[in-house]
């Protein structure tokens, strides 16, 4: 029999995934903390749960998808958590972007109750989420990968099984890393393109289709030049896969000086009131320091 599905966590990527696995036709059951943002998937056929732990007493798999590493902990590990009822043979798999290090140690909780969990965080955005477009970075046993697929194929194009438990978490911070890296680079390049008194859209067309082209450049380079703050992904939630990077990186005794220093400057613009604008709104930073506005003529 096909396991039957949970999904705790209906926001801005939850409601798009669970939309698509309603869709592939799985038998799904829900809980969001804000009861009426369940209301449009139970209006498409799924069933609404009172708490994660009643959610956990009748689904055999069971997928979070919230904001933080004690969110995640407070739905699976918490007062009517996931671990109170959860089933023997079940499996959790996390898909919000937490640290590696507390995804093992929830892994072992779970594992003392005879549930298994996957690390399953995801690229892609709330477009990705919508279309089931996302890519999928996998860490845990075979055995459990295999489980889950039809599901990953409901709500992803690209799944990749990285490693063990925690392994997920950890590729999606290298992601992470090269997105905030690549933001201050077309930072620095614009700003000094702006001061030098060039064409904006001129200048990013004649870079874009050579070895300086990269996906942030061609996406968000052209929102700067026209001042739209728009968020595909906020600068408060950027900010947060910053943290779980460098806190990573400590614990593995590295040093990541470039990563460093774009936290503080996100923590700069959260300072100001700009946690919901787009990450591509580091380039703010870089205009307070120079007195410089990016924009096109
Ligand atoms: P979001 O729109 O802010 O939604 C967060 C969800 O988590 C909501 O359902 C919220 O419930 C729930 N939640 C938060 N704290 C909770 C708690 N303590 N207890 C119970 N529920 C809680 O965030 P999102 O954009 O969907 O992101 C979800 C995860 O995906 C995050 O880890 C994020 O980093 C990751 N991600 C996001 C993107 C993106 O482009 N947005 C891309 C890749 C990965 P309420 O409705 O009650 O607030």
């Amino acid at each position: 029999m096909a396991d039957r599905v949970g999904f705790i966590g209906l926001g801005i990527m939850g409601r798009g995934m669970a939309h698509n696995l309603l869709r592939a036709g799985f038998d799904l059951t829900v809980w969001n903390r804000t009861a009426g943002r369940m209301d449009d998937l139970v209006a498409a056929g799924a069933k609404a749960a009172a708490s994660p732990a009643d959610l956990a007493s009748r689904c055999d798999l069971v997928i979070t998808c919230v904001s933080d590493t004690p969110d995640v902990q407070a739905v699976i590990l918490g007062p009517s958590g996931v671990i109170e009822q959860v089933r023997a043979g079940a499996l959790l798999v996390d898909m919000s972007t937490i640290s590696p290090a507390a995804t093992r140690e929830i892994a072992a909780r779970l594992a003392e109750k005879g549930a298994s969990m996957l690390d399953a965080p995801v690229s892609g955005g709330s477009e990705g989420a919508a279309k089931g477009t996302l890519s999928i970075m996998v860490g845990g046993a075979a055995a459990d990968v295999e489980r889950a697929m039809p599901v990953f194929q409901a709500m992803g194009k690209t799944i990749t099984h990285v490693g063990g438990q925690g392994d997920g978490q950890m590729v999606k911070l290298v992601n992470q890393i090269l997105v905030v890296g690549n933001a201050l680079a077309m930072s620095e390049a614009l700003l000094f393109a702006q001061a030098g008194g060039l064409d904006l859209p001129k200048t990013i067309e004649a870079v874009a289709g050579g070895a300086a082209g990269s996906w942030m450049l061609a996406n968000r380079g052209p929102q700067i030049i026209h001042r739209d703050w728009r968020p595909g992904f906020t600068i408060d939630l950027q900010q947060k896969d910053v943290r779980l990077a460098l806190a990573a990186a400590d614990e593995l005794g590295i040093p990541l000086m470039g990563t460093a220093l774009i936290f503080n400057l996100y923590r700069a613009l959260q300072a100001e009131g700009l946690g919901g604008e787009g990450n591509h709104a580091l380039i703010k930073a870089l205009e307070r320091l120079s007195g410089v506005e990016v924009k096109a003529g």
